[in-house]
């Protein structure tokens, strides 16, 4: 391929020449940057060409690009916003520009470094990347067949890798690597970063697991058991586990304490009122974290903190079974639900995961 003493003017024809699918291959290495981008480093800005096409699909964003041509650079200074770029006269070997950014993208100039000097860049652009960000990397590649090696090679400037390797390079990093693009000895590989640290991408990346293995299905917004749990938020109770309920088939209400609040007898009555459910089952537990505070104590607590006293009642208790009968009585008693004679309550234990209903007189 062209090299380093080549002609700013003549050198986008000469790639166009020498790299087929060049078009292509620029077009789908700016697609693979996503999407909510402001902030970009190019790693060999060249004459512009994959610049141009980053800020067109970004267009809040400004690029950083480096390249160790100041010819090339004057070149693409040229043709690109000056407003939107700042272009810095650097080699690949040279530390990259202060981050964080969003992407880190680069097109047909890795290829010049040799396979050490590929995953050293790699670890680095992890460092300048912010979390979440990616590394985004359009090149010619070793392809798995000989035949579609059809980029000329000079094997001295050009040393390219595998795909699969470059994606295990990411991989050490600490990127998420994936081939966005593949053609013949091209190829877009993309390498995220994780997120900062919050427990939040982890979920994400589970459901993207989750959602894959499942396939589609459209169930009725009515539950099918008619039925509504109004329970704790307690992290111990599953309660589609403990319960043997499926998707589909009650409302699932809670909130601190599983307490019968005005937004619970709210959701109620949408529920028996619109959506057809009837029984209400509520279920308190063991060793609930509103046994651990006072009304007045977390009042006055909320207060200091913040001063302002809260308008919402804390709804602490220490006995369990009266707070399920207080709430199976506000229950009863609300006007807004529809069906007030089919409330049971219960309290969950903790610990050996059963359930035992607590009573109360049917008030005439
Ligand atoms: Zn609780």
């Amino acid at each position: 391929m062209a090299q380093f003493h080549r002609d700013p003017a003549s050198y986008l024809a000469l790639m166009r020449e020498e790299v087929p699918d060049y078009e292509r291959l620029q077009d789908e290495t700016a697609a693979a940057t996503g999407t909510a981008v402001r902030r970009v480093l190019e790693l060999g800005t060249g004459t512009g060409e994959t610049a141009r096409r980053v800020l067109e699909r970004h267009p809040e964003a400004i690029l950083v690009g480096v390249d160790a041509s100041r010819e090339m650079l004057e070149h693409a200074a040229a043709a690109l916003p000056a407003d939107r770029v700042q272009l810095r006269v650097a080699g690949l070997h040279e530390p990259l520009p202060d981050g964080p950014f969003d992407i880190i993208v680069s097109a047909l100039t890795v290829h010049h470094l040799d396979a050490g000097a590929k995953a050293q860049l790699f670890r680095r652009a992890v460092a300048a990347l912010a979390p979440r960000g990616r590394l985004v990397l359009g090149d010619v590649v070793v392809p798995q067949h000989a035949a579609d090696a059809v980029t000329p090679i000079d094997g001295e400037y050009d040393l390219p890798d595998s795909a699969a390797d470059q994606l295990a390079w990411m991989t050490d990093a600490g990127l998420r690597a994936s081939v966005a693009w593949a053609h013949r000895d091209l190829a877009v590989l993309v390498g995220d970063a994780p997120g900062d640290g919050g427990v939040i991408d982890e979920l994400v990346a589970n459901n993207q697991a989750f959602a894959a293995a499942l396939p589609a299905q459209h169930l009725d917004v009515r539950p099918r058991r008619r039925l509504v749990i109004v329970t704790c938020m307690d992290s111990r109770l599953d309660v589609f586990k403990a319960l043997g309920l499926r998707e589909g088939e009650a409302h699932i209400l809670r909130n601190a304490g599983g307490v019968i609040t005005d937004d619970v007898i709210r959701s109620l009555a949408v529920s028996q009122r619109r959506l057809g459910t009837r029984e209400v089952m509520l279920i308190h537990h063991t060793a609930c974290g509103l046994q651990t505070l006072t009304d007045d104590g977390f009042r006055a607590e909320l207060q200091e903190a913040t001063g302002v006293a809260p308008a919402f009642a804390i709804e602490s208790f220490t006995d369990v079974d009266a707070d399920v009968r207080q709430s199976i009585l506000r229950v009863r008693r609300s006007p807004f639900v529809l069906h007030r004679d089919l409330v049971r309550g219960f309290v969950y234990d903790v610990d050996t995961h059963g359930l035992r209903e607590v009573d109360v007189e049917r008030e005439s």
